[in-house]
């Protein structure tokens, strides 16, 4: 059971990474504003411009001179989509932050039943696309298998067509400044540090204009991301599958005696036993032990990555009045 508190949302932070979407973002920001507008919550929008190469600084610049709640913060290169949301995160300051898309395929019509979900007490308002959203044969194949395969392998559950779209409130949103990882993953990381949270689908629209930003190359590199950094699973997999060709060794073993003991020994191909002891035992031990050692640096990495041992989602100090 989630614990749901009322409370009061006054400022929002809206964060859009854009890479090279001239032309877009300007019709993006207009459904943006015109939803904004009728909201009473105060409002930021901080466009995160990833190194584009177009010409969306100019369209961003514009934006901010004629509307004083936008800023920009530009990325000295191109660093992609994911390092782009962190850098936004980072600088907003707002009792919730929106993570969403410039490129229209996150509607802004969402935003008030996000801030009413997170009203009612809930920390991550996930937004996921309509099983009837498709995006092109391969594009779904690709999520399907992709979020199979997150969700077999990882302990931190991934609901499949969650994206990007989603709030966070202030306290969920300090838990992920202090994840300094540098493969950074969202979708696992918002999971991973907990807070009463919801799923709530919507349906995606098509781009308004320009093309996809993840190409293969990118998607295989979220994936890898998501595997490696959430898991240690196909080490300890290698150590399993070390440790079962180590149990054939030694039920090889008790076959052949079986034999010598019944007096059947000869029977045996020369050679044959000794060898595939051999085979099986030297084989068993070289696995485990190489994923014995993989655990090893498995583990070094996850220190390395310097993630907090717990995320505190709330301290009454002492003698403080209830809030
Ligand atoms: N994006 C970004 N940096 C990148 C790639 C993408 O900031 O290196 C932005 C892009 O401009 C868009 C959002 O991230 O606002 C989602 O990207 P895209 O629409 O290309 O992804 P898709 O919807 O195809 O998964
Ligand atoms: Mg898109």
């Amino acid at each position: 059971m989630t614990e749901t508190i009322r409370r009061e949302i006054r400022a929002v932070a809206i964060i859009v990474p854009v890479y090279n979407e001239a032309g877009v973002v300007t019709s993006f920001h207009k459904s943006l504003a015109t939803v904004l507008d009728a909201l009473p919550q105060r409002f930021t929008i901080l466009y995160v411009d990833d190194g584009s190469r177009d010409g969306t600084p100019q369209e961003l610049a514009s934006l901010a001179a004629a509307d004083p709640r936008v800023g920009v913060a530009t990325l000295s290169r191109n660093f992609g989509h994911q390092a782009a949301l962190s850098a936004g995160l980072d600088l907003a300051d707002a009792d919730a932050v929106i993570c969403m898309d410039g490129d229209g395929q996150n509607p802004p019509e969402e935003i008030p039943g996000m801030l009413g979900l997170a009203e009612t007490g809930y920390d991550l308002v996930q937004m996921q696309r309509g099983k009837h959203a498709r995006q092109g044969w391969f594009k779904d194949l690709s999520s399907a298998l992709f979020y199979w395969l997150i969700n077999k392998v990882s302990g931190t559950p991934i609901a499949p067509g969650v994206a990007d779209f989603r709030l966070l409130t202030r306290p969920a949103v300090e838990a992920l400044r202090k994840m300094p990882e540098y493969h950074r993953f969202l979708r696992g990381m918002t999971a991973w540090i907990g807070f009463p949270s919801i799923i709530r689908s919507y349906t995606m629209p098509e781009r308004l204009g320009g093309r996809s930003k993840y190409s293969l190359r990118l998607m295989s590199r979220l994936a890898a991301d998501a595997l490696f950094s959430f898991t240690l699973r196909p080490l300890y997999l290698m150590v399993g599958m070390g440790a079962a060709f180590l149990l054939f060794a030694f039920l090889e073993l008790a076959y052949v005696l079986s034999f010598w003991l019944r007096g059947l020994g000869h029977t045996l191909a020369p050679g044959w036993s000794s060898l595939m002891f051999v085979i099986l035992f030297v084989g068993g031990s070289t696995l485990a032990s190489l994923g014995i050692v993989g655990i090893y640096i498995g583990y070094i990495f996850q220190e390395i990555k310097g993630r907090p041992v717990y995320v505190l989602r709330h301290y009454h100090k002492p003698g403080e009045k209830p809030d």
